[in-house]
């Protein structure tokens, strides 16, 4: 097996490849308003949502970001958009029952719609595709615990899919590391820096004040409101919310208590011919395997001619250089022929997880929040950011199966130094 001495290219960038089609803007920091009717604290995915349909609702929004507009992993994702959780169908049915299960898979769903009718309101030109979805089993044992599940969804969701053998993969990728899986056409991908922007954007049309580089340092609980402590000021708010996922920290104790900030690796190859490319995912979906632990890996969007592949979440966060290298090996694993690939992109991103492995929707003594999306954050953060809006606004449609307190740990005090070990046991499980 060829492995080329450096994984990444000489001009390499460790900032992610979608900041190309989407760069950051150099954003002052606006003072921060007095008082405002609600503030939003993060700038990504599910503060965005919120506001915008806050803003739309009458409401005078702020969203305090303590970077860069889209700093955080709504800007390094991969851009799947699926019915995504770490428990199955099955699982939850066999543990909560039938009505739970469809519950659950029921708001996915909801999920996975809103963000394309997000990007068909606001008219967001990110490359939403519905290109279908290949999961891929790493051994035959999982492939037929994938034909059970997905047999489970379609008798009670009727959900549609394929089960492809391992003989046939190859229509879809040129591997045979895997052992056929499963194809559901109707799994989306976008690509991550042209939806935020086109969010960033419809929040400022939509009249929302953006306040970069200010971060919020704490609140505190007033009769009618909220006082927001910022560096040297402070905004009054009638309702505060909390879009921080895996960045969140000291600002709010309680939910640092119950979310898991872990890293994630993504990179991007230099340009390939065309055909190339097609040769390797003639498919052109979005991949992934069935691990707990999961590598993903798709034709880059808006450019046929890189691949992009992530994988190695919960690593400790090493040097970017080495995760390329380490990224390469677990590429060439599955195409030994690409020993001479290189990556001209390596980026890493913050998850955030909850002790029971899933996303949470809520409101703790007056603070609302969205968080714990363990890789589903972009239709669960749209979704819930759709949610969070109906609740303050007081309309209907903001309830959600998702809304029960997270679990913490009477130890855990927001030092997830446990993670990377959790997740090699689980990788250990996987094989
Ligand atoms: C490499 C990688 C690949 C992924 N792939 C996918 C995928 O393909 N599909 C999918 O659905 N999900 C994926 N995810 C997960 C998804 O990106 C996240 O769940 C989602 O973006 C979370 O959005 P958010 O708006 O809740 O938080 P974020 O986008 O993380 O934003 C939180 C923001 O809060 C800000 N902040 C934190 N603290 C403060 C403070 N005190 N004051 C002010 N601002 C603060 C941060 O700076 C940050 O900008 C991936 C994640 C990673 C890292």
């Amino acid at each position: 097996m060829a492995f080329g001495s450096s994984a990444l290219s000489s001009n390499a960038s460790l900032d992610p490849y979608w900041w190309r089609a989407a760069p950051h803007e150099d954003a002052q920091r606006a003072a921060p308003p007095k008082r405002t009717d609600v503030a939003i604290v993060g700038s990504g995915i599910t503060g965005l949502t919120a506001a915008i349909a806050l803003a739309r609702g009458g409401r005078q929004v702020t969203v305090f970001e303590a970077k860069e507009p889209g700093h955080g992993a709504s800007t390094r994702n991969a851009g799947y958009v699926g019915r995504t959780l770490k428990h199955s169908f099955g699982e939850i049915m066999a543990h909560e029952g039938l009505d739970k299960a469809k519950a659950v898979y029921g708001e996915l769903m909801e999920a996975f719609l809103a963000v394309k009718e997000t990007v068909d309101r606001e008219n967001i030109d990110c490359h939403y595709k519905q290109q279908g979805r290949l999961l891929l089993a790493t051994s035959s044992a999982m492939r037929e615990a994938m034909a059970r599940e997905f047999t489970l969804r379609e008798k009670h969701l009727g959900e549609r899919f394929q089960l492809v053998s391992r003989a046939d993969q190859h229509s879809e990728i040129a591997s045979d590391h895997y052992f056929g899986g499963v194809r559901i056409a109707d799994h989306a991908g976008l690509h991550p820096g042209l939806y935020h922007k086109g969010l960033l954007d419809a929040a400022r049309a939509a009249g929302v004040g953006i306040c970069a580089f200010t971060p919020v340092l704490g609140f505190r609980k007033e009769e009618t409101g909220f006082t927001v402590f910022l560096k040297g000021a402070r905004t009054e708010a009638r309702d505060l919310v909390f879009a921080t996922n895996g960045y969140g920290g000291r600002e709010f104790p309680w939910l640092q208590r119950r979310i898991m900030p872990f890293h994630a690796y993504q990179a991007v190859s230099a340009p390939m011919s065309e055909n190339r490319v097609r040769a390797l995912l003639p498919g052109d979906r979005t991949f992934i395997d069935w691990n707990f632990n999961v590598d993903w890996m798709r034709i880059a969007p808006g450019d046929n001619t890189r691949i992009t592949f992530g994988g190695l979440t919960g690593e400790i966060d090493a040097d970017l250089r080495v995760m390329g290298e380490r990224l390469k090996h677990r590429l060439v694993r599955i195409f030994p022929e690409m020993g001479d690939l290189q990556f001209d992109h390596v980026w890493t991103g913050k998850c955030g997880g909850t002790f029971d492995i899933t996303p949470r929707i809520g409101r703790h003594e007056g603070v609302y929040y969205g968080s714990g999306y363990c890789f589903a954050g972009v239709p669960m953060g749209t979704l819930f950011g759709k949610k969070i809006a109906r609740r303050i606004l007081g309309g209907e449609g903001g309830d959600s199966v998702f809304d029960t307190e997270p679990p913490s740990k009477f130890w855990y005090r927001g030092n997830a130094w446990f993670v990377p070990y959790a997740l090699k046991w689980m990788s250990r499980n996987d094989r």
